[in-house]
């Protein structure tokens, strides 16, 4: 009997979606392969319509702290799939979830739940230009804050911080409202506020950016960019959808001590159900619909589902101490990665945070900025993923994504994970 192959599926799948996938990173381009096609996962595990098993350190980019199919978040999810699927109405789920984030996280006064990252910061934005009365945005080259219009931006080539879009699609005059700074440069920022900061809303960065590589700031210049938002009065925007729930509980807000005015979440706060959410001070968040007049609505926002498996993701994690969990065994998991690459004498570096990691090549110093990583990152990794995927490790597709451990992973796995990709990496 003939089995269906990951092959044959994309080729059919090519024909019904653009490039054969429904968000581009999952098509493997330029991997020269077709992206394998998955019917099941479980704990730190996938497995191929081939029935091949994976270690997964994608983990559906970041959602999954606990790894698939999490026994506890599953039992509430079954049990909300029993009650309700949607209301489209007041209800206690977003309530329980509200309650429990507002009183554990003291700058989330109040907060209102989207369906995405996306959204989350769309929403933001919006709020921040209401409450200044300006246009402006200041972003980060390297900082990904979903496909947001205004945000699909790079540094263009006029004065210091003029933006052009990245993507086609985008009005000049949509781009032109984004101005563009450099990381870890605080002169450029500095020069960038002296020209344009009176027009800046709000200043969006990710405190802990990993969608671009893994660009760990220098605490300075975190505190730089606070400082220049208030002195200018713009706003602080921490967009924490990957690291939120991620490398804390309280996220980059309570590692750095900066409080933002707003902070947008993604990700783990659904718990692998699509929720996103955006919140801060209160004075602000009163500005959104129906209390203001900054609208913002959603048929399925707050979907009492993804309430239930993010409340339930959230307080197993906190009952687990699983964020220190995490950050040992990915630290220690890092640490083997780059003896091994050591002892073969490749020219490999693995930086990590919590419980994110992003191989690389060496540099001789930290990758604070896109201008420091390596020109051949695109293909080192090619290779270590290749080779790793076909001894039964999935990394994201894609040299500039970063690897997620999960509760699932567990330190006898992880040894086993890191043999594979230290001999894939030869
Ligand atoms: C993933 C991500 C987004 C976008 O979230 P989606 O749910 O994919 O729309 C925005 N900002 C950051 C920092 C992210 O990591």
């Amino acid at each position: 009997m003939h089995k269906v192959t990951s092959e044959e599926l994309f080729q059919r799948a090519l024909k019904v979606a653009p490039g054969g996938v429904h968000s581009p990173v999952r098509s493997f381009k330029g991997l020269d392969r077709a992206p394998v096609f998955f019917t099941q996962a479980e704990g730190a595990f996938l497995t191929s319509v081939e029935n091949k098993k994976y270690i997964d350190f994608c983990q559906s980019f970041g959602p999954l702290i606990l790894g698939h199919l999490d026994a506890e978040v599953k039992e509430e999810v079954h049990r909300m799939v029993d009650t309700a699927w949607t209301f489209g109405a007041a209800e206690v789920y977003s309530l329980e979830l509200a309650e429990w984030i507002t009183s554990t996280l003291p700058f989330m006064e109040k907060l209102r739940f989207v369906s995405s990252g996306t959204e989350a910061v769309m929403s933001a934005l919006r709020v921040a230009r209401a409450a200044t009365g300006r246009n402006k945005i200041l972003k980060f080259e390297g900082c990904y804050h979903g496909h947001v219009d205004n945000l699909l931006v790079k540094a263009g080539s006029g004065l210091a911080g003029t933006a052009a879009s990245s993507s086609a699609g985008i009005p000049a005059e949509v781009a032109a409202h984004t101005v563009v700074a450099p990381l870890d440069d605080e002169a450029k920022l500095a020069e960038v506020f002296a020209a344009q900061g009176k027009d800046i809303a709000a200043v969006i960065i990710e405190p802990l950016p990993a969608n671009y590589g893994l660009l760990v700031q220098r605490p300075e210049f975190l505190r730089k960019v606070a400082e220049l938002c208030e002195k200018n009065g713009s706003l602080l925007i921490f967009d924490e959808v990957i690291s939120g729930f991620r490398v804390g509980l309280g996220g980059m807000v309570e590692k750095t001590g900066i409080r933002p005015d707003l902070v947008t979440y993604g990700k783990i706060i659904g718990g692998g159900f699509p929720v996103g959410c955006y919140g801060g001070k209160a004075e602000l968040m009163n500005m959104v619909a129906p209390s203001g007049d900054v609208y913002q609505a959603g048929t399925l926002s707050a979907n009492p589902i993804g309430m239930r498996a993010g409340l339930t993701t959230l307080k197993k994690m906190q009952r687990l101490d699983g964020w220190n969990v995490l950050e040992k065994r990915t630290a220690k998991f890092a640490q083997t990665l780059k003896a091994g690459f050591a002892k073969k004498g490749l020219n490999l570096e693995v930086s990590q945070v919590a419980s994110l990691f992003w191989i690389h090549g060496q540099t001789p110093a930290p990758i604070r900025s896109i201008d420091q990583i390596p020109q051949n990152q695109g293909g080192t990794f090619k290779n270590l993923f290749l080779k790793s995927l076909n001894n039964g490790v999935y990394l994201a597709p894609n040299a500039y994504e970063v690897g997620f451990v999960s509760m699932a992973h567990s330190e006898e796995l992880l040894d086993q994970a890191a043999q594979i990709i230290i001999e894939a990496a030869e």
